[in-house]
């Protein structure tokens, strides 16, 4: 029975040590839970037993002889709900069924116990370091995983993913996982995974020179073919693709005027400012933002995406914004033509939220960015780009954003000083800036390989074909 009860532990290493056990009803069960309780108290740790009154009354003895000897144990009653459960009173333990047919009634009287249980640990001083719950009360491992348990780790404690090449650290909070999850879309992402275990492989938009090798270990730790046939964005292999204007969607501004104003910048002295398609930035973020790329000096295509908020941000925009930054400030209230921006030899860096697309499309532009990830993938692109190929400036911001949540007033993830120190470091002049500038060419340059006949991605995409068709004949 001991061997059956499992530890879960809690993240809080200042507190002072305070296990909790939650025992089965059952003789088998109480007495070596007892004694492990009374071995952890030998040690200094508060050990808290949570049972029922019969049960309590008969370890009461046993127990009150430890804590008069000075060992730091107690006993936590909580109510049994016979009655509820169709039970005779006082028939709180397996060896006080009057028969076998009671024993649903019993397991679910245990099952009762979950919400004072969790009543009772949610305000419990000190609180538990660590539930040690029972096979036989599987509630126990999930109150567990509900009150934080279940991890080693706290939410915003930046972990070294193990197994690959680089050091990359990442919170639980950042990974891709703790996107849409919540019960609702448990089904979603069960179905994914099935559906991706269950496939001859995986098509990726990348290429080979960009891995680092992560695509041979990916598929060797999958067990799957890989194919990366990227950046798809370079289909017609010089530049960027042709249709670049309205890709997706149609261009919100017209292309001849976003070319014009592009034309009469320096070469790479403007910066492009875009979060993607979804919309994730509240109004007074935003507004940081703006006043950041107002004090940062350089001149700025800013894409604006404010849907229901149109009206608010236009009047902001409108309140002197325009009039201060007027000359190096483009606005694009809607959907940009990012492609046909991000090749224009004016563009000199992204500040992106790192969505892998518009990651790539910057990596095949030769360009550098700004980071500022936001959920999904993007704290891992964020990784690739500034520890990988370092070609990034990181806003170090830690804290995903949740997608298409209501706006949560004084909740700003970044402040407009750096927004500002960010496009500074980015456009700097000097030696830093201009190897940045060196290696996001090169790669740009690699990636256009890549693509070429005879590339990487060119030959990955003649593998994949003749890889369906020889599966395909045999089939
Ligand atoms: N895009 C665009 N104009 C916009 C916003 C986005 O053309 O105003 C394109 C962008 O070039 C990229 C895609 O939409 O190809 C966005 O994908 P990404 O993975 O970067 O971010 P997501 O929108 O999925 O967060």
């Amino acid at each position: 029975e001991l061997a059956a009860a499992m530890a879960s532990w809690n993240s809080d290493t200042t507190a002072s040590p305070h296990f909790v056990l939650i025992p089965l009803m059952a003789q088998g069960h109480m007495i070596p839970m007892v004694d492990m309780a009374r071995l952890f108290a030998a040690r200094g740790v508060l050990a808290s037993v949570i049972t029922t009154p019969v049960n309590a009354s008969r370890f009461r003895a046993t127990v009150d002889l430890a804590a008069d000897a000075g060992l730091p144990i107690r006993l936590v009653e909580l109510p049994f709900p016979c009655q509820e459960a169709g039970l005779p009173d006082g028939c709180e333990n397996l060896d006080t069924l009057p028969s076998k047919e009671l024993i649903v009634n019993f397991f679910s009287a245990t099952a009762m116990l979950r919400p004072a249980a969790e009543q009772y640990l949610s305000t419990l001083q000190p609180p538990a370091s660590c539930i040690v719950s029972d096979m036989g009360l599987p509630w126990t491992s999930k109150t567990a995983q509900h009150l934080g348990f279940m991890s080693a780790v706290a939410d915003d404690e930046p972990i070294q993913v193990p197994g690959i090449p680089h050091r990359v650290e990442i919170t639980r909070a950042q990974h891709p996982s703790n996107f849409g999850n919540n019960s609702s879309m448990q089904g979603l992402r069960d179905e994914i995974l099935e559906s991706e275990a269950a496939s001859f492989g995986v098509v990726v938009n990348s290429f080979q020179e960009l891995e680092h090798g992560y695509d041979q270990l990916y598929a060797e730790t999958m067990g799957k073919k890989i194919w990366t046939i990227g950046p798809m964005a370079l289909r017609d292999n010089t530049t960027m693709s042709s249709g670049k204007v309205d890709r997706g969607n149609k261009a919100s501004i017209d292309e001849n005027l976003c070319l014009g104003w592009l034309d009469d910048k320096a070469p790479r002295s403007v910066v492009y400012v875009s979060f993607g398609s979804l919309g994730l930035v509240t109004t007074q973020q935003l507004v940081e933002i703006g006043l950041g790329l107002e004090v940062s000096n350089h001149p700025f295509i800013w894409v604006i995406r404010a849907g229901e908020k149109a009206a608010e941000v236009d009047q902001w925009l409108s309140e002197g914004f325009e009039e201060r930054t007027r000359g190096r400030c483009l606005i694009i209230k809607g959907w940009a033509p990012q492609l046909l921006i991000l090749s224009h030899p004016a563009i000199g860096g992204f500040f992106t939220h790192c969505g892998w697309n518009s990651t790539l499309e910057c990596i095949s532009a030769g360009l550098p960015m700004i980071t500022w990830p936001m959920f999904a993938d993007q704290f891992l692109n964020e990784k690739l780009v500034l520890d990988v190929v370092k070609t990034g400036v990181g806003l170090g911001v830690k804290t995903p954003s949740a997608w298409q949540v209501e706006e949560k007033s004084g909740v700003l993830l970044v402040k407009k000083e750096e927004v500002q120190k960010a496009i500074e470091t980015l456009m700097d002049p000097g030696e830093e800036g201009e190897e940045r500038r060196n290696r996001a060419r090169e790669l740009g340059e690699k990636a256009r390989r890549a693509m070429d006949e005879g590339g990487s991605s060119y030959n990955n995409m003649t593998s994949l074909i003749q890889d369906v068709m020889n599966y395909s004949k045999r089939v």
